[in-house]
């Protein structure tokens, strides 16, 4: 079966004074036995300098296990087309890391043009910010492809995504460092297509996370959409 990672970070973070380098995440990979994995860049390093979206293209033209994303800037910009991006990442758009939205950014008018852009680009893009600010920015999109992480876990409570989101069937979610329960209950209640595996690297470890996934009571058919066919399917990799 094959096993993609959707959710890894990679390269110098300046918040943190660490870095994650490729041969981590291989090492963790081949530890791992998952085949492909999601790379994108630390939210710091990104915002103070967007420079570091090209190097993690340059990275994943060598290393072919790398699925690169763009991270999103504060201006908006959205993912480059035919640059070989597969996907994005949006955190906390002009706001705080991890703890608060700033809502100002819903009202910039340059999110509407940043929103239909991307539904004619037509990739997938993490999505992190509070869940009033996710529910805003769904809203304004019928078929834009957004994965929340951690199956809400940073912006709000689970539940409360998952009952705001549960007829959205644009928006999906990544298992990453959420409980087994958890997921298990997203499981049951929007089903397997919409569920995908992340690690969270260097926050979660891969064969930690992945061996959470493995242990479900799900069937194999349905862990292998979570492992990489929903994955494969967003990215049009498939
Ligand atoms: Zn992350």
């Amino acid at each position: 079966m094959e096993i993609i990672d959707s959710h890894t970070h990679w390269g110098p973070s300046v918040t943190m004074g660490t870095e994650v380098t490729t041969q981590e995440i291989l090492r963790q990979a081949e530890q791992s036995g998952v085949n492909q994995i999601v790379v994108f860049p630390f939210p710091s390093t990104a915002l103070a300098d967007e420079g570091v979206n090209q190097r993690l293209l340059n990275e994943a033209t060598k290393i072919k296990e790398f699925i690169p994303y763009y991270y999103i800037p504060e201006t908006m910009k959205p993912i480059p087309d035919r640059k070989r991006f597969y996907g994005g990442k949006w955190h906390w758009m002009r706001g705080t890391q991890d703890s608060s939205s700033n809502y100002r950014a819903l009202e910039d008018p340059k999110l509407g043009e940043f929103i239909e852009a991307s539904e004619e680009i037509d990739l997938p893009i993490v999505f992190e910010e509070e869940l009033a600010f996710t529910e805003a920015f769904v809203e304004r999109t019928k078929n834009l492809k957004i994965i929340i992480p951690h199956l809400g876990m940073l912006g709000g409570n689970p539940i409360d995504f998952l009952s705001t989101f549960k007829a959205r069937e644009n928006v999906y979610f990544d298992t990453a460092l959420a409980g087994s329960n958890m997921v298990m209950e997203f499981i049951e209640s929007i089903g397997h297509e919409r569920i995908l595996f992340g690690s969270d690297i260097p926050f979660g470890t891969m064969k930690w996370e992945l061996e959470k996934v493995l242990s479900l009571s799900i069937g194999d058919d349905e862990k292998e959409w979570i492992l990489s066919k929903n994955l494969l399917r967003l990215t049009r990799l498939a």
